[in-house]
Parts: C-alpha cells; structure tokens; sequence
C-alpha cells in the first residue's frame, strides 16, 4: 500500500494527494518559472489520475503558453501546479508538498536562463534547455 503524498497552498484553500511514489524532481530556472514562482521552481510530475485536488475552485489558472498552464491559489498566490492539458502528467511544485517527499532533485533545466544573483552548486547535472 503507498503512502499518500500530501502538499497545500501556504493558506490552504488548496490541498492536494499524490497516490503514486514521487519522482525525482528537476529545478527549472527558465524565466517564466522563475518569473511565476518567485525564483526558480522545482517540481515533480505525476500522472494526472495519481491527483486529487481538494479546492480546485479556488485555483487560478495561468496560461504562460499556448500549451502549459500554471495553477495558483487565488487566495495567497502560492504557485502549485504546471500543467500541459494535452499531456496525462502534471508538475506539482516541491515547496508544496508535505515532508517527507522522499524524494530528491535530481538536475537542473533551462540553467541558460537562470538569474544573475545566485550559483548552482550543488553538484547536479545541470542542462541549459
Ligand atoms: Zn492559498
């Protein structure tokens, strides 16, 4: 039987269950992540039938591209969710979850477009796009 993972909004409108083991993360430092989340913003992907949302009408919808939308509680702004509508996975940000994940990041993506102000040093692979 599998733990569920749980996460929330800071003000916990939204609440979230995850019913399948998490992925290893990536941190993505594009400048739409960057820009939606305040920094850069690490998230794990799961299939959209392993997700219940509690509170799904109190998130706002995002869209920064013709194909992603980003999910955000319309109370305190906490950025949650990256999803692809045409895709069967959506990214759930890290910061959200409940400890233990379990987890660990495991890269960096789009490090060409990370911000003047910080390094990456943690020793992970780290991929420009
Ligand atoms: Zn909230």
């Amino acid at each position: 039987m599998l733990e569920l993972k749980t996460g929330s909004c800071l003000c916990g409108a939204v609440r979230f269950q995850v019913d399948a083991p998490l992925k290893a993360p990536d941190a993505c430092h594009c400048r739409q992540c960057r820009k939606h989340s305040g920094h850069f913003f690490a998230s794990t992907d799961v299939p959209k039938r392993a997700l219940r949302i509690e509170g799904e009408d109190q998130l706002s919808w995002y869209h920064s591209s013709a194909k992603v939308r980003r999910g955000f509680c319309k109370h305190c702004g906490s950025s949650l969710f990256f999803d692809p509508p045409a895709r069967d996975w959506i990214g759930i940000a890290m910061g959200a979850f409940d400890s233990p994940t379990e987890t660990h990041l495991e890269m960096h993506i789009f490090t060409a477009e990370k911000g003047d102000y910080y390094e990456i040093a943690d020793g992970l692979p780290q991929h420009p796009s």
